[in-house]
């Protein structure tokens, strides 16, 4: 559902992601680890569009994203196709403060899915009681603690109904008794078959519920495999090197 192929990425002179192929097939839960800088963010800012890529191809659900040349040409009719069938989680929530939860949620499927009021109430609603908040509904964001917020940027993500979710270290910002619980919708949402590509440094979580473990270096995939490969046995030096210090 995913296809990454030989993608290149540069900020100025600097560059930061060189040749990376990867694939995630539908269904397919692939967290992405490496050390700071190595390129993470980026590749799956590129995956939504957020980046643009000056070479190689990204194609997503069927549809090529343009690079950046073809965007400054003026070809950006898949951008916004895709954009609306991946859902992204930042690590900073990213709420709306002045908006209510529930319309936190409503507001892009109305915008941009055109769906009425009410459809996208019951739907907000339901994605609500998925990640355990439907009594806070009427809330606004920052009368919620940050997991509560979190699940709640997961539920606003939900409501454009993607079918590949990205996840930029999610649980970074959040207070050690409140990973827990945003851990837990993403272990759900992976158990209902949802395609996910996570960016995390909770090892535990990825070896539990990762598929594939992908080590990026320098912007590069330097080696992947099921966690159990990468975490008991990794081929690489360099992915061994960086496992001692994390885990
Ligand atoms: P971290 O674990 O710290 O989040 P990361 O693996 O996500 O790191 P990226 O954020 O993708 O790394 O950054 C990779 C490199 O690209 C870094 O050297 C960073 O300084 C550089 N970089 C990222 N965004 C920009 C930007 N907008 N302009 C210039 N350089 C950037
Ligand atoms: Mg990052």
């Amino acid at each position: 559902i995913v296809t990454i192929q030989g993608v290149e990425k540069s900020f100025g002179p600097v560059q930061v992601l060189k040749s990376v192929d990867l694939s995630v097939t539908r269904g397919e839960v692939v967290v992405i680890i490496g050390a700071s800088g190595s390129g993470k963010s980026t590749l799956i800012r590129c995956v939504n569009g957020l980046e643009a890529f000056q070479k190689g191809r990204i194609v997503v659900d069927g549809r090529e994203l343009p690079c950046e040349e073809d965007r400054e040409l003026g070809d950006e009719r898949m951008l916004g196709e895709v954009r609306k069938g991946v859902g992204m989680v930042f690590q900073q929530f990213n709420l709306f403060p002045h908006k209510t939860v529930l319309e936190n949620i409503t507001l892009a499927p109305m915008r941009v899915r055109r769906k009425s009021q009410s459809d996208a109430e019951v739907f907000g609603m339901k994605l609500l009681e998925r990640v355990g908040l439907k009594d806070h509904a009427a809330k606004y964001p920052g009368q919620l603690s940050g997991g509560q917020q979190q699940r709640v940027a997961i539920a606003r993500a939900l409501a454009m109904e993607p079918h590949v979710m990205l996840f930029d270290e999610p649980t970074s910002a959040l207070d050690p008794e409140m990973v827990g619980e945003v851990l837990d919708v993403m272990r759900e949402l992976a158990a209902d078959g949802m395609t996910m590509m996570i960016v995390t440094h909770e090892m535990g979580f990825a070896r539990e519920v990762a598929n594939r473990v992908v080590f990026i270096e320098r912007g590069r995939v330097l080696e992947e495999g099921t966690p159990g490969q990468i975490f008991d046995s990794p081929r690489e030096e360099r992915t061994r090197a960086f496992l001692s210090r994390v885990l």
